[in-house]
């Protein structure tokens, strides 16, 4: 697991990402202002750092409401310096 994430990306991450599209019949989920609806990103709803990627916490979501988002755990802090991207 060293470096896995170095890319930003794993291929258990695809593989995780995938599963939560099809599941999701690639919709949005979260269909927030702007929503394109079109799901091609998994969103961890309660912050990746809490469930790592268990599928039961993640939801398809378009990169817009993906990004708008973020991560729930650093809503009440946010980030100062560029976030680091997992997608
Ligand atoms: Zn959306």
């Amino acid at each position: 697991m060293s470096q896995s994430w170095k890319g930003g990306s794993t291929r258990a991450w695809r593989r995780t990402r995938a599963l939560v599209l099809l599941r999701d019949d690639y919709l949005c989920q979260l269909q927030l202002d702007g929503c394109t609806t079109v799901a091609t990103h998994a969103h961890h709803t309660a912050g990746r750092s809490v469930t790592g990627d268990d599928p039961a916490y993640l939801v398809a979501a378009c990169e817009h409401c993906n990004l708008k988002l973020g991560d729930p755990t650093k809503l009440a802090d946010p980030p100062n310096q560029a976030v680091t991207r997992w997608l």
